[in-house]
């Protein structure tokens, strides 16, 4: 087999140049084999600096510019995007190891709609007049300035899109650092914007681990960090960026519960507990790894599930028939090794699955799990399916919401009511019900408690990439008291 190979021109991108890093060396691998793929180098601090530095410069230029002038941009470099999936998609599943059927499908096309949506957006993006009696105020929309994006690297493409598009048609500049697992991305969407005419400055890249990360967000040019990632870097993150009295919005991790009353429709609740579980070998920050069964559904449940797991095909990532792949590195093979063993240590039935072998881990489910045991309490971020059996619906509500995290819930049942009594009832930030991990751009995604703030997608990401002026008008004379 030939080793694939994904050189990009250089590490970095700044004010519209490709540019080699001139700190750490640092090797991009192919999941599936743990080949080298690229030879890049991390950005210096100075390099950080340099690039924040230029945004800043360039920012006030484009957010001079008619907003429908910067949505046009953004369709341009979606539609570049739509043309080249195949290629882009060869390239994330390079960089991920994630099935070619996943990223044809679910990456840099969720990231091209983004930007369509966003660009659509541009030109309705205004402030409110206020009347007053005689006098009146006004608001306006305005950029914050530099931006800067760190990503984790489920979806580095989708989420370096999923942050820049509102940033930018906002005319906001933005520094974007992706996780050192995945940098190649974010690369490819800096080209692709300069292509599509974007300004130099406007969107930057810089490589580099934590303290790339860190450099970044202590940066005075830098005013609001958009973050995704795990709570404790969200932690350290939040409280570094509190120093500037930044803007953040926190994308953070989740233990989400995936809800099934007796009622539901049994083939759709077990394909969205798959989805939900195994998509991306399971490393989905709002998976619904906690699965609630109700006692009247459950053996019938586990049953269908473990006989339709058995169909999944594990392999080669660039094999179209292909539908699980690797994990991302040997490190995080082995946390999840380490969770699956202490699953089965607690005393939880192992319905199916495992350890694996090398870079794989299959779908895996365990069953008669309790509440208090890690795998039904702690983020495991692999495909790790933790099922837990409850009789009624306040019951269910209760050890739903007792969990520190509350990105995303989902609920499974016929009854409309019940459906939204129990998603009303819910902690959680992004819901489904009868569905499950559909985040369309049109509709607001975030979560709330540990596993964040603020929103990505939908007109919602507008206000966290913007800040009001109020503007009062006197149309008359001043009086003052002496
Ligand atoms: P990490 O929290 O380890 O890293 C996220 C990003 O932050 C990486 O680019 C990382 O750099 C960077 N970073 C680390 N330390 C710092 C620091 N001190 N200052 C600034 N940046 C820093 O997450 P993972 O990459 O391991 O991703 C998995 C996590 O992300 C899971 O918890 C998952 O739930 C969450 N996630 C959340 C999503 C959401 O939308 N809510 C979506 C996807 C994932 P580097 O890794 O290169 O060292």
């Amino acid at each position: 087999m030939s080793r694939p190979q994904a050189q990009p021109a250089a590490s970095l991108f700044i004010d519209g140049q490709f540019v080699e890093g001139e700190g750490a060396a640092l090797t991009v691998r192919y999941p599936f084999t743990g080949q080298p793929i690229a030879e890049l180098r991390e950005a210096s601090p100075a390099q950080v600096a340099t690039a924040c530095a230029r945004a800043r410069a360039a920012q006030p230029a484009w957010a001079a510019l008619a907003p429908v002038e910067r949505g046009r941009i953004l369709a341009r470099a979606a539609a570049i995007i739509l043309e080249r999936n195949e290629e882009l998609a060869r390239l994330e599943t390079l960089d991920t190891g994630k099935p070619i059927q996943e990223t044809l499908v679910a990456d840099w096309p969720s990231g091209a709609a983004a930007l369509e949506y966003f660009a659509g957006l541009a030109a309705t993006l205004t402030g409110h007049m206020i009347p007053l009696g005689t006098d009146w105020a006004y608001t306006r929309r305005e950029p914050l300035g530099v931006c800067a994006g760190i990503g984790a690297w489920n979806y580095p493409s989708q989420i370096a899109c999923w942050k820049a598009a509102p940033a930018l048609v906002m005319g906001n500049a933005m520094v974007f650092k992706p996780s050192e697992e995945t940098p190649l991305g974010a690369l490819k969407l800096a080209e692709i914007l300069a292509e599509a005419g974007l300004p130099a400055g406007i969107f930057n890249v810089v490589q580099g681990g934590g303290q790339v990360g860190a450099a970044l967000v202590a940066d005075p040019h830098v005013a609001k960090v958009s973050l995704t990632g795990s709570v404790p870097t969200g932690r350290r993150v939040y409280a570094a960026a509190a120093e500037g009295m930044r803007h953040v919005t926190m994308e953070l991790g989740g233990k989400s519960p995936l809800i099934v009353f007796d009622d539901a429709n049994l083939e759709h609740a077990v394909s969205a507990a798959i989805l939900a579980n195994f998509y991306s070998s399971g490393q989905i920050c709002s998976n619904g790894t906690r699965v609630f069964l109700q006692t009247g559904i459950r053996d019938a449940f586990l049953d269908r599930l473990a006989e339709r797991v058995r169909r999944v095909q594990m392999g080669d990532p660039l094999d179209p028939a292909t539908n699980h792949g690797p994990i991302i590195n040997p490190t995080q093979a082995a946390r999840i090794r380490e969770a699956i063993a202490g699953g089965i240590a607690a005393g939880a039935r192992l319905v199916c699955g495992g350890a694996g072998e090398g870079a794989f881990i299959p779908p895996t489910v365990f069953a008669d799990a309790s509440d208090d045991m890690a795998i039904a309490r702690d983020e495991i971020f692999g495909p790790v399916l933790t099922a837990l059996t409850f009789h009624d619906e306040s019951e269910v509500i209760t050890r739903a919401n007792s969990t520190g995290f509350g990105l995303a819930a989902g609920v499974f049942t016929r009854d409309l009511t019940r459906a939204h009594r129990v998603i009303a009832a819910l902690e959680a930030g992004t819901c489904w019900i009868n569905a499950y991990n559909l985040t369309p751009v049109e509709m607001p995604f975030g979560g709330v408690k540990l596993s964040g703030l603020g929103r990505e997608n939908s007109a919602a990401a507008i206000e966290h990439y913007s800040q009001l002026k109020s503007v009062y008008v006197g149309m008359g004379g001043v009086d003052a008291p002496y």
